[in-house]
């Protein structure tokens, strides 16, 4: 409760709204992130990292890959043919769930011996 004759009443209600604001933002992304965790946990792969299509492989998960594919590298190693498909399963990953299979899946080592661990792939497209 502030008093409208505080000369900082304003300045207090503004910074407690924000704060109020970003306390109900970071619940709602507290939210889904047990929900991933959850479906996780129960075995399915919840898709939150892929890589894509390059002419030249960087890294082994982009082996096999035709333009404009997608390759979950968080799991189950699901191809999507483009890269709304796989921000649709990422942002849902409920609706067909995939089980985690570890094994067999490419990974995220890359495929040049003088590639720097720390290299971000999309600056170099
Ligand atoms: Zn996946």
């Amino acid at each position: 409760m502030y008093y409208h004759d505080e000369t900082t009443a304003d300045a207090l209600e503004a910074w407690s709204d924000s704060r109020r604001e970003a306390d109900l933002g970071q619940s709602v992304l507290e939210a889904r992130a047990n929900r991933l965790y959850a479906h996780e946990q129960a075995g399915f792969c919840t898709h939150q990292s892929a890589v894509g299509y390059r002419p030249t492989p960087f890294y082994d998960a982009q082996k096999g890959l035709k333009p404009g594919q997608y390759r979950c590298t968080d799991g189950c190693g699901t191809t999507f043919d483009d890269e709304l498909a796989w921000v649709d399963a990422s942002q849902d990953p409920y609706r067909s769930p995939v089980r985690i299979r570890r094994a067999g899946i490419p990974t995220w080592k890359s495929t040049s011996p003088a590639a720097s661990p720390h290299m971000d792939p999309e600056e170099t497209l």
